[in-house]
């Protein structure tokens, strides 16, 4: 299929052959159709997916006709990343069209933006605290918006969203058309969109799955030696990827800046992106990965999310997360566009209830690496107590020592997402967001929520585990 039957007009079809995009995306497919007809939806999709233009470019088609310097599409963000990525895939898919879009974030001048804002746009992208600030200066007024999008809702919740959302909320015309984005399906997301949708269509996407183009496998590691498999496995993988990108996770954002220093040290080019970081410096540290002159990004959960990179071809878990769903987050960020990506986890034993977790989301085992070199790291009862079911790995098992080659030599192009809430100054790493206690949103086999690994395992989150320290 193709972007044909849509009908656009010209000139969006004109920003659509310039993105480069000539079939439209599973959620595409799905939710343009309802959206042009002014139909509520509620689309369950992971970043990735195609999201962004799958309302961007109905909300174009809308706004082609009525009046010009008023605002007419509102769009909600959790992230600075995430407004800014939106704010520029309507930039590109309209750029015929005359529309004019706006991003309004914290963490930056106002000015420049009281300024687009009083020039006037149809679109603004924004983070909810710094809409709420100009609205109560009196900048912006949200009574002439017919779309709102709450977009990545779930994230926005987690990041304490909620209220400022409702104070928004008051703040639209009650007629308008109103398009909820979310990767998962919390009570509260939930009761949020039947307050807020009307008769909504619904879009579900592959949700908590992690997308079947990624090959996962884990390195069982004694934490103390969890520096020096990276290195060993950052290597192997530059000598079989070459440029392909890798997005690392640890659990706190101290542990991301550290070992991010600790691989720039031992002479790989790695930055960290985390809540510590001013807006300029973050996005100095985007624009390095971006480009390639960065190949090793190292993250927190809540910095990665929101971020659009193509070509990352390795996500590694330094840290294991706290949750099954986070496992789907980040390593959703390698293979994308169904392009193939590898998802590596160094896993310690204390991991191992948290991989059975995984495992059952997967619905089968996870294939055992070891290392060359590291054999004795690996905790002996490991294939006894990891491996659950007698279903095959997930990707083909390789002979015991070799390095981890990439699943694909094709690139994938892609997105991943990074970023924290404007005014974020709750403590990153030493806080779970709330999205450990949400449900699960598919109804795939039921995956297990936080509280079922804790319960199997008593499993305690190593808050207090020292990063490993390089030896010689
Ligand atoms: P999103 O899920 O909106 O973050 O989009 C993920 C990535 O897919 C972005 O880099 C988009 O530019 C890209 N993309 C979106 N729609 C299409 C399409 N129909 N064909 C190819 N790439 C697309």
């Amino acid at each position: 299929m193709t972007f044909e039957p849509f009908a656009f007009h010209p000139q969006i079809n004109a920003g659509i052959s310039a993105a480069g995009y000539s079939t439209p995306t599973p959620i595409q497919h799905k939710t343009i159709p309802a959206i042009l007809e002014g139909r509520d939806v509620l689309g369950l999709a992971q970043t990735g997916t195609g999201k962004t233009a799958a309302f961007a470019l109905p909300i174009l088609q809308r706004l082609m006709n009525g009046p010009r310097g008023r605002l007419r599409a509102l769009i909600l963000s959790p992230t600075r990343e995430l407004a800014e990525q939106t704010h520029v895939a309507f930039t590109h898919l309209g750029r015929q069209t005359g529309l004019r879009s706006l991003t309004v974030y914290g963490g930056v001048s106002a000015m420049p933006q009281v300024k687009g804002l009083r020039a006037g746009c149809e679109i603004v992208v924004a983070c909810p605290g710094r809409l709420l600030d100009l609205m109560g200066q009196g900048v912006v007024k949200l009574d002439t918006v017919e779309v709102l999008v709450l977009d990545e809702a779930d994230q926005m919740f987690d990041m304490g969203f909620l209220p400022s959302i409702r104070r928004i909320l008051a703040a639209l015309p009650r007629e308008r058309q109103t398009l909820l984005f979310s990767a998962t399906m919390p009570a509260e997301i939930r009761e949020l969109a039947s307050e807020l949708l009307r008769r909504p269509v619904t879009v579900e996407i592959g949700i908590t799955r992690p997308i079947e183009t990624i090959s996962h496998a884990i390195y069982p590691v004694d934490s103390t030696q969890k520096l020096e498999m990276l290195l060993a496995l950052l290597r192997a993988q530059q000598r079989e990827a070459g440029s392909g990108k890798v997005l690392i996770f640890t659990r706190t954002k101290h542990r991301a800046k550290k070992l991010a220093q600790q691989l720039a040290h031992s002479g790989i080019a790695a930055t960290s992106l985390q809540g510590n970081l001013s807006q300029s410096q973050r996005q100095a540290a985007m624009d390095g990965f971006r480009s390639g002159r960065v190949r090793v990004l190292v993250a927190t959960d809540i910095a990665a999310r929101g971020i659009d990179v193509s070509q990352i071809t390795h996500v590694i878990n330094f840290d294991l997360p706290d949750t099954s769903e986070a496992y789907t987050h980040r390593t959703g960020r390698t293979g994308r566009m169904e392009n193939l990506g590898t998802a590596l986890s160094l896993v310690t034993p204390d991991d191992q209830p948290m991989i059975r977790t995984i495992e059952r989301l997967l619905g089968r085992g996870l294939e055992r690496r070891k290392l060359a070199g590291f054999e004795h790291t690996a905790q002996p009862a490991a294939a006894e107590t990891m491996a659950p079911t007698n279903r095959p790995p997930v990707s083909p098992a390789r002979p015991q020592g070799s390095s981890n080659r990439p699943a694909t030599s094709r690139p994938a192009p892609g997105r991943t997402s990074a970023g924290d809430r404007p005014h974020d100054n709750r403590p990153q790493g030493n806080q779970r967001p709330a999205a450990s206690q949400r449900p699960a949103a598919s109804q795939r086999p039921a995956p297990p929520t936080r509280s079922d690994a804790a319960r199997q395992s008593n499993h305690s989150p190593r808050r207090d585990e020292p990063m490993p320290t390089r030896r010689g």
